[in-house]
């Protein structure tokens, strides 16, 4: 009885729930999440510093920013990961957010500079919430790339 009382703790810190992993990630293929941080953002029940809306884009600081402009640009419509959103959204939502961020990356003084745009989809990609956000990065060096060349070498 004892041992089958550990062997069910155990599980509990070892099983993902509802596709969440150790590591807080989320599933790429999952229904969506109606509860998600984001879709609250959308729905303006929870607070964010918006810099970009449209009808069919918003776009505001991250909570904890990496950069100095740490912008998330995301669809209204309900997508998870870049997987539904390449396969369900609409010729205009997908156009929407690719000028979305070409305007946003002027209007936050970033566009002389340069920026990095980078997406993550699912576990290995790293995605936390799960509604499929632009991570739109700049006002220094983002050099994303080279931190990765240099954890493939250590
Ligand atoms: P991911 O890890 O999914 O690529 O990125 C999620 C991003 O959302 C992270 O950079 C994280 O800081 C940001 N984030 C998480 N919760 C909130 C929130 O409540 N408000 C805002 N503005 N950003 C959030």
């Amino acid at each position: 009885m004892f041992k089958a009382i550990i062997f069910c703790i155990t599980l509990t810190f070892f099983i993902p729930l509802d596709g969440l992993a150790a590591n807080n990630t989320v599933a790429t293929i999952a229904p969506y999440d109606d509860n998600n941080i984001f879709a609250k953002i959308l729905r303006k029940e929870a607070p964010a510093t918006i810099v970009f809306e449209n009808e069919y884009v918003l776009a505001f600081e991250d909570i904890h920013p990496m950069k100095p402009v740490h912008i998330l640009v995301i669809p209204k419509g309900k997508y998870r990961s870049m997987l539904d959103f390449s396969e369900k959204a609409s010729d205009i939502e997908i156009t929407a957010i690719i000028r979305a961020l070409g305007s946003i990356a002027s209007k936050m003084n970033i566009d002389q500079d340069g920026f990095s745009i980078m997406s993550n989809s699912g576990h290995n990609g790293g995605q936390t919430v799960p509604h499929l956000h632009f991570h739109l990065l700049g006002g220094e060096k983002v050099a994303w790339e080279e931190s990765l060349r240099k954890q493939k070498k250590g």
